[in-house]
């Protein structure tokens, strides 16, 4: 691992991040995402390059758009942070081997969703579809822990058991999440994708119960479930199978 190229590629995560917004914010939309070009949501002024660096405009203009003094929300940066991290994490443990360009696709599907589920409760068919297809093809190729089926398998059951989860339950658990299960599942195989089934529910309902303890809210209170399906699955990529054997080592 090279130091220098590590730094790059934080750098270029950083760049991706920020474009990851753009895509998140404008896809559920149905905007281009070239034009028009970036515009603060509140005054409508047209950003300026200087207004688009990653993470240093926004900390430079202590959160607020330059021009309206509009408070930004910290996600957007903190979104281009974990894409800096996370692609500079897949360099350091996979270098660039196939395996690495296809965990940084993966991360790319996960950062997107969590921007337009956090900004509009939606998971857009439009994100997932093309890097469902993707997956499909990639992983027949280049399938270094699981075999071509255990993926398949993986696809085939989040979408089975979340499907039930939303019929037996009502309206608990969106079209969109279900449809991502699938996806991850496709991606992951099926022992890490039950990994990631447990740790996102965990997070989830941890996070509920935050809320109704800090916040006072009830238990009607819609919280949207793709972030906490994407930190699963990010743990479950980076540590899945350390953890699972983590795990087993308390009954054997
Ligand atoms: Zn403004």
């Amino acid at each position: 691992m090279d130091f220098a190229i590590l730094l790059l590629v934080f750098l270029f995560g950083l760049l991706f991040g920020s474009f990851f917004n753009v895509v998140g914010l404008r896809v559920p939309q149905e905007q281009s995402l070239l034009a028009p070009p970036s515009h603060c949501p509140t005054c409508k002024k047209q950003l300026k390059p200087i207004d688009l660096i990653p993470i240093l405009s926004y900390l430079i203009a202590r959160g607020k758009c330059r021009y309206c003094r509009a408070p930004i929300s910290s996600v957007y940066p903190l979104i281009e942070l974990a894409t800096g991290i996370l692609f500079a994490a897949v360099y350091a443990v996979y270098d660039f081997t196939p395996v690495a360009w296809l965990y940084l696709l993966f991360i790319s599907l996960l950062v997107i969703i969590t921007v337009s589920d956090l900004a509009y409760r939606i998971i857009p068919d439009k994100v997932l579809l093309p890097f469902f297809l993707v997956f499909l093809v990639l992983r027949f190729f280049i399938h270094p822990d699981e075999t071509y089926l255990s993926h398949l398998i993986g696809m085939v059951l989040g979408f089975t058991i979340f499907y039930i989860i939303a019929i037996v339950s009502g309206n608990g658990i969106g079209g969109g999440d279900i449809k991502l299960f699938a996806v991850v599942g496709l991606f992951l195989g099926y022992p890490l994708l039950l990994l990631t089934i447990l740790l996102s529910t965990f997070f989830g309902a941890f996070y509920g119960v935050l809320l109704m303890i800090f916040r006072g809210a009830g238990r009607k209170t819609k919280v949207p479930f793709g972030p906490f399906i994407a930190l699963g699955a990010l743990l479950a990529l980076f540590k899945g199978y350390d953890l699972i054997a983590w795990y087993f080592s308390f009954f054997y």
